[in-house]
């Protein structure tokens, strides 16, 4: 994999927006394998296809590409909101890249990995619609707020220049499978408590320390009157599910 961009082929074009578009288009299409099956090429859908930019000719699976100058930081602006919220609750996104390029040195600096099944409407941020002024007066678009998902579901690539072994990407991918919930209410739930688990520092942790979300569980869900059963519930899925162990006496270890 060549982090660098290949500007010959932008001779041509003049606004910036384009040129940034086709740098880091032509560079996905050139390099990047499919995370999903390990293929070591997908390919660039024809273009103004609404859904996604790019697909796997052999599993199918469908990309989408997000990408920035400079660190990612917390959020990625994205379309409209409206469509982004419908996608995502009617299980209709693809999974998404995230790329942080230098526009200076044109290369990839990160390059990320966010499966569709980390997508829920709450880490989509409304934007304030447009000023009337504006040509398209009132449209309303919307952020990607990447460090809501729990880690589990942000896959490296590409790390501050360094790049990731492609085997060892489908391997976590693969793993991160075993968390796709379909149903909305469901992932929202596991996407919490996921990111209470991976808030406590040690390794072992106690069903007590995973109480002290309680308060913040409940804001959060404030039609649900038994906190304390949803997150005992929502480890026991997340042992089912391999991420967790259950060590007896109310003890858990994380398996990451
Ligand atoms: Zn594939």
């Amino acid at each position: 994999m060549d982090l660098s961009f290949d500007h010959s082929i932008t001779a041509d074009y003049h606004s910036g927006s384009q040129i940034a578009r086709i740098l880091t288009e032509s560079w996905v299409s050139d390099n990047m394998f499919c995370p999903r099956c390990g293929n070591p090429h997908i390919k660039h859908f024809e273009n103004n296809r609404p859904v996604a930019d790019f697909f796997c000719p052999v599993c199918n699976s469908e990309y989408e590409l997000k990408s920035k100058n400079g660190p990612l930081g917390r959020k990625v602006n994205d379309g409209a909101y409206e469509t982004m919220i419908e996608r995502i609750t009617g299980n209709q996104n693809p999974d998404f890249f995230f790329m942080s390029y230098s526009k200076s040195e044109l290369k990839v600096i990160d390059f990320v990995l966010i499966p569709r099944h980390f997508f829920v409407p709450e880490i989509i941020e409304k934007r304030n619609p447009l000023p009337l002024t504006a040509r398209r007066a009132g449209w309303v678009g919307c952020n990607i707020l990447i460090d809501k998902i729990p880690k589990q579901g942000r896959i490296s690539i590409v790390s501050n220049g360094v790049v990731f072994d492609a085997n060892n990407v489908v391997e976590k991918v693969n793993k991160s499978n075993k968390l796709e919930t379909r149903d909305m209410n469901n992932r929202g739930w596991l996407m919490d408590i996921l990111n209470c688990v991976n808030k406590l520092p040690a390794q072992v942790f106690t069903i007590n320390e995973m109480y002290m979300f309680e308060k913040e569980l409940q804001i959060k869900h404030p039609q649900n009157n038994n906190i304390k059963a949803k997150i005992r519930q929502q480890l026991q899925l997340l042992r089912d599910k391999g991420f967790v162990e259950f060590l007896g006496n109310g003890i858990y270890i994380k398996i990451w």
